[in-house]
């Protein structure tokens, strides 16, 4: 197994981090976690190395922390940094930050936490954390060895992210990145931004909820085997993320035990992680080729919205361009279910075109609704 050291310390943590939100679950019930085949999974994760489990009070329904929690019994506990996430937004539910705190050490049968993050936070959320006093209840749990190292998880723009390290003395942080998303929300320039002030990064979705390695385009996979490395999607894409100084730990939803030990494999390379320059040129191509694979040129500037009909569109429009960029259909149907609730989804499109009259991008979205309800809500 491959190690990072957080900076400024002798902890050592693995390069493959053990993400639990996508968990094998029982007749497609999320709340339902098949135990058994997780606690195996993630053991055997640690057995082969992995020190670094990451998991959030809102995962599977709260199962994840319980599922956890069960395996990191008979002794896994004191062999892994464990992670879990603040959620601010349900403060008021849980009987305010205290019960919120000590609901998760509850669930997870342990009484520390080693990485604690502020989760997701966007401009929003930064505003209420700071009108809620969250950190200043944070780092006294940390004084009192309730928490080990206090950071936080990013769903916003470059600008709010920027914002956010500089206003608070964090430890770590975590985004979301990937070799096609380079300027979605903190993108590479946040990394850098975070590295630069000494803040090491934890990496979420590297592969993109698996649509970057299940099904791929042929105009892709047609990139790859241009390589003289035989390298599976999965690899190419950490050794991507790998190939920044920045990157403490690379998370991995797995669903599998295959995919468990596909990681293992990868991330056991005798060489360290990363990529020549050939490499990186190759990886720009394959970017470049999803990029070409998208139909609808939405910008996602939410000028549409409103719509009356309730409808998220461009979340919508985002699974539409993801359907026909990705091939992953079950990957994608899947994240699509859980995105977007009922309410919201494009089959309550009455075709009104309210929304084509204020799109800059003159989108015929009334077609994209009806062929996206098509795709994702017919059985
Ligand atoms: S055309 Fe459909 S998506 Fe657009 S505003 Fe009307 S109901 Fe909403
Ligand atoms: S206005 Fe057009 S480009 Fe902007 S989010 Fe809506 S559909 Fe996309």
């Amino acid at each position: 197994m491959q190690y990072r050291k957080f900076p400024a310390t002798e902890e050592e943590v693995s390069l493959f981090g053990f993400g639990t939100m996508r968990f094998p679950v029982i007749d497609k019930d999320e709340s339902r976690i098949d135990e058994e085949e997780s606690i195996r999974m993630i053991r055997t994760a640690i057995d082969n190395g992995v020190n670094y489990v990451d998991t959030a009070f809102m995962y599977h329904g709260g199962h994840s922390e319980v599922v956890v929690g069960k395996a990191l019994k008979d002794g896994y506990r004191e062999k892994v940094y464990l992670a879990d996430k603040f959620p601010v937004w349900m403060i008021r539910q849980a009987g305010g930050i205290e019960a919120l705190f000590e609901e998760q050490l509850r669930r997870l049968d342990v009484d520390r936490i080693d990485f604690y993050l502020v989760h997701a936070l966007d401009q929003t959320l930064w505003k209420k954390v700071k009108e809620k006093g969250v950190l200043p209840y944070l780092l006294q749990l940390k004084k009192k060895g309730k928490i080990g190292k206090l950071g936080f998880s990013f769903h916003d723009d470059l600008s709010v992210f920027k914002e956010i390290v500089d206003e608070f003395p964090w430890e770590f942080c975590q985004i979301q990145l990937n070799y096609i998303d380079t300027e979605f929300q903190a993108g590479v320039e946040g990394l850098r931004y975070a590295g630069e002030r000494g803040l090491p990064v934890i990496i979420m979705e590297p592969l993109k909820g698996g649509k970057l390695t299940e099904d791929l385009p042929e105009s892709v996979s047609e990139v790859w085997n241009r390589s003289e490395n035989k390298r599976s999607p999965a690899e190419w894409a950490f050794r991507y993320m790998a190939d920044f100084p920045e990157v403490l730990t690379i998370l991995s939803g797995v669903s599998t035990m295959e995919q468990v030990r596909e990681n293992l494999a990868i991330f056991s390379n005798e060489e360290p992680l990363g990529l020549n320059e050939t490499d990186r040129l190759l990886v720009s191509e394959a970017a470049a080729e999803y990029q070409r694979l998208t139909k609808a040129g939405c910008t996602a500037c939410r000028y549409c919205m409103p719509c009356p009909q309730g409808i998220n569109i461009p979340v919508a429009i985002d699974y539409y361009n993801q359907w026909y960029r990705f091939h992953a259909y079950r990957a994608t149907k899947r994240d699509f279910e859980l995105d977007l609730p009922g309410d919201q989804r494009p089959s309550r499109c009455t075709e009104c075109r309210e929304c084509e009259e204020k799109c800059p991008q003159k989108l015929p979205v009334s077609d994209i609704m009806r062929e996206t309800a098509d795709l994702f809500e017919k059985e």
